[in-house]
């Protein structure tokens, strides 16, 4: 299994997973064009994806996901109350192209094992996923207002793990945003901090966990080297980050691809 974060951030969100014959696209969030190009950058044609599964209904989520589905005829998979809440922003798209799945429910696409699971975010019913295959774990989980007890669960143990640093908790307090905005951003059912990431990543890392991508960055209120900074500060005062214990804190962006991560059990 290998894959590529296509675009990370408030303004879009995409992540190319692959296997086999399978491509899954995880979220649509970038207008046509620029997801196009993306695939392309990465040699998969967008008609040579399998399917989009869909996280939430946010439109860093889903803004390409009606026109990029129509045009390549691709299946979209979302949870019901997802699918309520998409119908308006994906509009007509085939029947046969609606697919739904209980949240907890693990489906398999050509053999890429995928596992759904809930998160705490200001949505319908937001989820977070699992890819399995081979033997290996690729866990993937942003927009998360806090690190719930189910959440730990699924992601620990993960050999790549994607989490969200969403802000530095003091760039966004004095940041511009109008209060009531900061507050759900900081609320339970908004996103994770630097400082929240790290904490969490102390539990989550183990012996299998070679590399964590810091993902969803805000550009108001974050900076990829203050989130790498102050999430490498934690694992290292809490011992989690040992001289010999490898594990790579990695880059994502808004403006540009991942290159392709191969994900290896060691
Ligand atoms: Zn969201
Ligand atoms: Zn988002």
């Amino acid at each position: 299994m290998r894959f590529s974060i296509l675009s990370s951030g408030s303004t879009g969100n995409a992540t190319l997973i692959e296997y086999g014959e399978s491509r899954i696209l995880l979220d649509a969030g970038l207008g046509v064009k620029r997801m196009e190009q993306l695939l392309l950058e990465r040699g998969v044609k967008p008609d040579g994806l399998s399917c989009v599964f869909v996280t939430h209904e946010h439109s860093d989520h889903v803004r390409g996901l009606g026109a990029l589905a129509r045009k390549y005829k691709l299946p979209v998979y979302a949870n019901r109350k997802t699918w309520n809440e998409l119908d308006r922003a994906v509009g007509d798209l085939a029947e046969e192209q609606r697919k739904f799945f209980d949240t907890g429910e693990t489906m398999d696409v050509g053999g890429l094992t995928v596992e759904s699971f809930p998160i705490s975010h200001d949505a319908a019913e937001p989820v977070a996923y699992n890819f399995h295959a081979g033997g290996t774990k690729l866990s993937i989980a942003t927009d998360i207002g806090y690190m719930s007890p189910v959440v730990k669960k699924k992601i620990r143990g993960a050999n790549v793990l994607v989490l969200e640093a969403n802000h530095d908790i003091h760039m966004l307090r004095v940041g511009k945003y109008p209060w009531n905005v900061k507050r759900r951003i900081l609320s339970d059912v908004g996103h994770l901090s630097n400082e929240a990431a790290g904490e969490a990543l102390c539990e989550l890392i183990s012996e299998r966990t070679k590399r964590v991508y810091l993902a969803h960055l805000s550009r108001d209120h974050n900076v990829l080297d203050l989130a790498k900074l102050t999430v490498n500060n934690i694992l290292r005062e809490s011992g989690v980050m040992a001289e010999e214990r490898q594990v790579r804190l990695m880059d994502t962006y808004y403006d540009r691809s991942t290159a392709w991560d191969s994900v290896e059990d060691a």
